[in-house]
C-alpha cells in the first residue's frame, strides 16, 4: 500500500463525493466550497509521483491558475501550464495538435497527468488531448463553469468541432478524477452561471419533480453561493453519474440527457454560434420551453406544467421564447435541416426528447418532421 498523506479535516469543508460507477473506469467526483484547497494532497493520493499539464484558458488562468499551481507545487506535484484563448474557436484541430505537441515537448509520460482547469470548452479539448496522447494519459478535471462542472466534466465526452459540426471528432474518455470547487464560480458572470443552471433545471425537468421544485424554492441561495449550491451541484453530477452509469455510450437512455437540446442546438446553429446572441444554456432554456410546449400540443403535458417551467427560467432570468435571441431567425424550413442533420437524427427518424409531466420525460423515436415543422412555424411567428 502508498502512503496517503492526510486530506486537511477543515471544518470549512463541507464536501460531498459522487462516484460514477463505470467498473475499472469508476472515478469519484468531490463538490464543495474550496476543495480546490486539497487538490494537491488528492492528486499526490491517487497518482503519486506523477507531472501534470495543466490546461486552461487565458480568462481562467488570470483568475485562478496561480493560485492553483501553488496548490499542486506545495503538495510536491511538478506542473507545467498551457494556455489557450478562451472560448469556442478553440475546441478544434489546431489547437489540439498544439497542445499534443506541448504535452509531448514537457516529456509527459502515459502516468503523468492531464489537468483540465477551465469551463466545458477547456474540458472537451483536455480530455481529448488526454485521450489520444501516448494513446492516454492519467486525465483529471477542474471545472470552473457551472455547466462544466453539472453537465461536461460528467460522463467521459471529449472532443473538438469540425467544420462539419460541433462535436463531430471526439472520444468517450473518463477522468480518474473531478474536483468542483464551487467557490470558483463566484468569479463566473452572470450570464454563464445562469447558461449553467438551464442544465441543473434539466435535471429536475427530466427525472426529479422533487429537485424542482427544491430549485423553485432555493434558487436565490444557489445564485449567491450558500450550502444550497453545493446541493445542487452535487445533485446534478448524481443524476447524470446514474444516466451514464446506465447508459455510458448513449445508446438509450443516456438520450434523455438531451432534452431541450434538439430545438437548443438548432437554434445555436441557426445563429450560428454567435454567443454574443446565444449561449449554449440559453439555447437549453429555449429548448426546453419548446419541448414542453410541443409535448402540451401533443396532448401529453397539462398546459400547468408548461406554465410552471415558463415561470421558474424566467425567475432566473433565462431566455424562454424564440423571440428572445436578438435578431433575424431563419424560417422553420431551415431549422428543420439542422435538426435533421443533427447527429441524434437515426434514419430519418426524429428522435425527441417529449415529457408528461415536470419529471417525467421520455425519449420518443419516430416524431413525424411534419408536427415539428408546423409547431416551430407557428412559435417563429408569435
Ligand atoms: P466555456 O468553457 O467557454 O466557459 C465560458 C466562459 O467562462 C469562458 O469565457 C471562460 O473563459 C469563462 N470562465 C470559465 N470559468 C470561469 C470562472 N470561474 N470565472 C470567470 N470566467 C470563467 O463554456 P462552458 O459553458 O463552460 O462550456 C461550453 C462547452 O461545453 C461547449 O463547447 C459544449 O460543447 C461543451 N459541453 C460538453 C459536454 C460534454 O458532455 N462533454 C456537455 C455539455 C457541453
Amino acid at each position: 500500500m502508498t502512503d496517503m498523506l492526510a486530506i486537511a479535516d477543515n471544518d470549512d469543508l463541507a464536501l460531498q463525493t459522487v462516484r460514477v460507477d463505470l467498473g475499472a473506469r469508476s472515478y469519484d467526483i468531490v463538490i464543495g466550497r474550496n476543495v480546490l484547497d486539497q487538490a494537491g494532497t488528492r492528486i499526490v493520493n491517487l497518482k503519486p509521483g506523477a507531472r501534470a499539464a495543466i490546461i486552461t484558458d487565458e480568462t481562467v488562468g488570470k483568475l485562478h491558475l496561480d493560485r492553483f499551481r501553488q496548490i499542486l507545487t506545495d503538495a510536491g506535484v511538478e506542473t507545467t501550464a498551457l494556455t489557450v484563448p478562451a472560448g469556442e474557436a478553440s475546441k478544434r484541430f489546431e489547437m489540439f495538435e498544439r497542445l499534443c505537441d506541448d504535452v509531448l515537448a514537457a516529456r509527459m509520460e502515459r502516468g503523468d497527468i492531464v489537468l483540465a482547469l477551465g469551463g466545458g470548452v477547456v474540458g472537451d479539448l483536455s480530455g481529448f488531448v488526454a485521450a489520444s496522447v501516448r494513446r492516454g494519459m492519467s486525465f483529471i478535471q477542474v471545472p470552473t463553469t457551472l455547466l462544466a462542472q453539472v453537465d461536461s466534466s460528467v460522463g467521459g465526452k471529449t472532443g473538438i468541432n469540425s467544420r462539419h459540426g460541433k462535436n463531430l471528432i471526439g472520444a468517450f474518455y473518463q477522468p480518474d478524477l473531478v474536483l468542483c470547487d464551487t467557490a470558483i464560480l463566484d468569479t463566473l458572470p452572470l450570464r454563464d452561471f445562469r447558461a449553467g443552471y438551464a442544465e441543473v433545471a434539466k435535471y429536475g425537468l427530466l427525472g426529479d419533480a422533487e429537485f424542482f421544485a427544491w430549485l423553485e424554492d432555493n434558487w436565490q441561495a444557489i445564485f449567491a453561493g450558500g450550502p444550497e449550491r453545493d446541493e445542487a451541484v452535487a445533485r446534478s453530477c448524481q443524476a447524470k453519474a446514474d444516466v451514464v452509469a446506465e447508459d455510458e455510450q448513449e445508446a438509450g437512455r443516456r438520450a434523455l440527457l438531451n432534452l431541450g437540446h434538439t430545438f437548443g442546438h438548432a437554434l445555436e446553429s441557426a445563429v450560428s454560434y454567435e454567443t454574443e446572441r446565444l449561449v449554449h444554456g440559453e439555447g437549453v432554456a429555449i429548448g426546453m420551453m419548446l419541448a414542453h410546449e410541443f409535448s402540451h400540443q401533443l396532448d401529453l403535458l397539462p398546459k400547468e406544467d408548461v406554465t410552471r417551467v415558463e415561470r421558474h427560467l424566467l425567475d432566473v432570468g433565462l431566455p424562454t421564447r424564440i423571440q428572445d435571441i436578438p435578431g433575424q431567425l431563419p424560417p422553420a424550413e431551415t431549422l428543420m435541416d439542422i435538426i435533421a442533420q443533427d447527429k441524434k437524427v437515426s434514419r430519418g427518424n426524429l428522435t425527441f426528447i417529449l415529457t408528461r409531466g415536470i419529471g417525467q420525460a421520455f425519449v420518443e423515436k419516430g416524431v413525424d418532421p411534419s408536427l415539428v415543422r408546423d409547431f416551430l412555424s407557428e412559435k417563429l411567428a408569435q
